[in-house]
């Protein structure tokens, strides 16, 4: 039981990797915290991880919007009693060529992972500096926090982005105990990666099997989706970590497709 009686908020954590982050956290001991903007989703979840509620929480939550991020974290504080570790993994992706890239939707993906990461990170934090108990906040970057790729510009940018956020967490936050890091996974085969392949097959003209294979896996040691798991296991690495000698550091969970 490695977080035994932390708390853990979860943004986006109804579905695919969130979901498994929560899942561990659960198991090792957290009480967690399901903030989604799916509320049946997250209630769900929560119901999944703990029928009686004791120990898992859903909220609803859109982590661009600052009143309903402020109430989520408050009713988080409220049931389990303070904030221990936040991931900020809410995310969507988009893709399209720059020069017919909509503006409405660049400003959407930005603000989902960056205006999301900046405000669940300011209440997060305001609450860790007043509980003084420390804390660790994760974000979910991506190999695209380090590497670009076609049609992806606003995703690269959100996610490289979200290192910078991370190195300011990590000066302000060492007075107060607070550590923060990015987990950068490769392609892990949740709803938003299966929306993309047939997406990414129709605007490059191959096919769905070769997107997979020519695209996605094509620079992995060993030609495998990273899983749920992989990276929940690094999440779980970082927010139990006792010591501040990794902060301000990401990681790369990708089977070797990039490395630093
Ligand atoms: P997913 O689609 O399975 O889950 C994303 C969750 O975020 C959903 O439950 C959705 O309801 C929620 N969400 C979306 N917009 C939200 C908002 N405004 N407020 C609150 N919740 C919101 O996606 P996933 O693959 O698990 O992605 C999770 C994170 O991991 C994202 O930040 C994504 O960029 C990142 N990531 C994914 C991959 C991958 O290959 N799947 C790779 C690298 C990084």
């Amino acid at each position: 039981m490695r977080l035994q009686d932390k708390v853990a908020v979860v943004t986006g954590a109804a579905s695919g990797i969130g979901k498994e982050i929560a899942a561990t956290y659960f198991r090792e001991g957290a009480k967690v915290v399901i903030a989604d903007l799916n509320q049946e989703g997250a209630d769900a979840t929560a119901k999944e991880f703990d029928p009686t509620g004791k120990r898992a929480l859903g909220v609803a939550m859109d982590v661009t919007d600052e009143a309903q991020v402020d109430a989520g974290m408050a009713k988080a504080v409220s049931a389990f009693g303070g904030i221990d570790i936040l991931v900020s993994n809410a995310g969507i992706q988009i893709v399209d060529p720059l020069d017919k890239f909509d503006f409405g939707k660049w400003k959407k993906l930005l603000a989902i992972h960056l205006d999301g990461a900046f405000l669940t990170t300011r209440a997060a934090l305001r609450e860790m500096y007043k509980q003084g108990r420390g804390g660790s906040i994760i974000y979910m970057g991506s190999v695209h926090s380090k590497e670009a790729s076609p049609l992806k510009a606003p995703y690269v940018t959100a996610k490289h982005g979200l290192i910078g956020l991370a190195k300011v967490v990590a000066k302000e936050g060492a007075a107060h105990g607070v550590r923060a890091n990015v987990i950068c996974p490769g392609f892990v085969r949740t709803p938003l990666v299966e929306k993309q392949i047939p997406e990414q097959a129709k605007e490059l003209g191959i096919s769905e099997e070769d997107v997979v294979k020519k695209i996605m896996l094509k620079n992995t040691v060993d030609g495998e989706f990273t899983t749920v798991q992989d990276v929940a296991e690094t999440a779980l690495f970082f927010a139990a970590f006792p010591s501040n000698a990794l902060t301000g550091q990401s990681v790369v969970v990708s089977h070797g497709w990039f490395m630093q």
